[in-house]
């Protein structure tokens, strides 16, 4: 595909002068964002299961009304089901097709919210959007409605800067389910596909390095899980008539996980190895005020910190079934059971990582013990283009905006939907943007946006989907 920029007509989205207006345009309109941003934060729009359901619906009416009211004239809200009769959370899609030789942006992000957990740990009303020294704070204000309000703002913008005839295709999708791990999104793109097809994607559900610092995630692990199951008797027996001879199961699983790591903390599993190294130094103090370390804690592992976060493998023993010390009698337990949750570096893939797993544990010593793998869900790790045209036009955007060279981060969790449209549309350029900052707590108590992180967000997607709208796809 080539590319040439337009200057015959219009004004020119590379100078420095559109970069100045973009960001009057941003300073006009920033309280009126604002305020639908608040609006949207009243719809308690949780998609999880045992939560009303009409708020989420009520929500989705509104961002609808959000994108009809910009003017688009294709705005639909769908809803999937399942063959068991489940329902998915409403999605809204806003169309404006592209004219010849200009490409087509999907633009995502999502309505639905976590739900708020413990109320006595919030400072606000969670469902009132309430300012503090330039932070919003409630839930959803940055994980996801600001993302809703930066594609808004960016549409807006590049209607009255470009004018309405830019030609840019243009399709928002706003999720209705991301929180509850986007179970009818493959659903979704295989139904709509011809709807939703487009050359680059922006997601607007990530987080910057900073509040003055931009950054582009351009990496995020895969996941796989799954259960060990240990048995040593058929049944319990007395540990004082036969205690000695036999080890009992807790002990059994308990040599299985302390070999999965190596005595400095390394996952000891051959065959996963490292293809990515983060350029940023994530500072240690800083990861251990966000864990809550205990004083003395010493990290596992080796390699850089960003490294052991974003791009090594990273085992973790989430849940283990046995007798509770309540139940505990002396007597031998027979079996048990453990839930992991392995998380898969750049490159890394999950069946061949399953298998390295499962031989790495038929090498440890279990005196012969039955010990079964039961294998649980495995998701495909992310990588961006990073030499992609797309990938170099949105870092240039972020530092244009934010004044700040933009930086590309890895993120050590998975995003389901990711890898279904990574697998849905390969040849697209997938941008993963984002309203959060390190302060903003999505998830949890207190979560808020930063009012200058937003700003500079919807300045960065303007100068983006102005510069794509004067190029012409020959
Ligand atoms: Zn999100």
């Amino acid at each position: 595909m080539n590319t040439s920029v337009s200057t015959a007509k219009g004004p020119d989205p590379h100078s420095q002068e559109f970069v100045t207006a973009v960001k009057s345009w941003v300073d006009q309109h920033f309280s009126a964002i604002v305020t639908e941003l608040r609006q949207l934060v009243t719809y308690q729009s949780l998609a999880f299961d045992g939560y009303d359901r009409a708020p989420l619906e009520a929500s989705a009416e509104a961002v609808a009304t959000l994108f009809h009211n910009l003017g688009f004239e294709h705005v639909q809200q769908l809803t999937e089901t399942s063959d068991d009769g489940d329902q998915s959370g409403p999605a809204i899609i806003a169309r404006a097709p592209a004219r010849t030789n200009k490409p087509t942006v999907l633009l995502y992000a999502h309505h639905d919210v976590q739900p708020v957990g413990d109320l006595e740990a919030w400072q606000t009303d969670p469902w009132v959007a309430t300012e503090k020294s330039g932070r919003l704070y409630g839930r959803g204000t940055a994980d996801d409605k600001a993302g809703i309000m930066v594609h808004h703002a960016a549409i807006q913008a590049l209607h009255d800067l470009l004018g309405a005839d830019h030609g840019l295709g243009l399709t928002v999708f706003i999720e209705g389910e991301e929180e509850v791990g986007s179970p009818f999104f493959a659903q979704f793109l295989r139904k709509h596909r011809k709807l939703l097809a487009a050359d680059t994607i922006i997601v607007a559900d990530s987080a910057n390095w900073s509040v003055d610092t931009p950054a582009l995630t351009t990496s995020l692990r895969g996941l796989l899980d799954g259960v060990i199951e240990v048995t040593v008797t058929e049944h319990p027996v007395h540990s004082g008539l036969f205690g000695g001879p036999v080890l009992d199961a807790n002990t059994i699983l308990s040599r299985i996980i302390a070999n999965l790591h190596t005595a400095d903390g390394d996952l000891a599993i051959r065959g996963l190895d490292q293809t990515r190294w983060a350029e940023v130094v994530y500072d240690e103090k800083e990861y251990r005020q966000q864990i809550g370390a205990v004083e003395g804690l010493e990290l596992a592992g080796s390699g850089s910190l960003a490294d052991r976060l974003w791009n090594k493998p990273a085992l973790n023993i989430i849940g283990i079934d046995t007798t509770s010390i309540k139940e505990s009698s002396n007597s031998i337990v027979h079996t048990a059971s453990t839930k992991f949750s392995l998380r898969l570096g750049p490159g890394m893939d999950p069946q061949h990582a399953m298998d390295a797993l499962i031989a790495h544990i038929q090498d440890t010593a279990t005196f012969g013990a039955t010990v079964t793998v039961h294998p649980g869900e495995q998701g495909r790790p992310f990588v961006v283009d990073a030499t992609s045209e797309a990938t170099t036009m949105m870092k240039h955007a972020l530092s244009d905006a934010w004044g700040v060279e933009a930086i590309e981060t890895g993120l050590g969790g998975s995003i389901p939907f990711v890898a279904d449209l990574v697998e849905a549309f390969p040849e697209a350029s997938i941008l993963l943007t984002g309203i959060e900052d390190p302060d903003t707590r999505a998830h949890s108590p207190n979560e808020s946006l930063d009012l200058s992180v937003l700003r500079h967000a919807i300045e960065a997607e303007i100068l983006l989907l102005a510069r794509m709208a004067v190029e012409h796809v020959e």
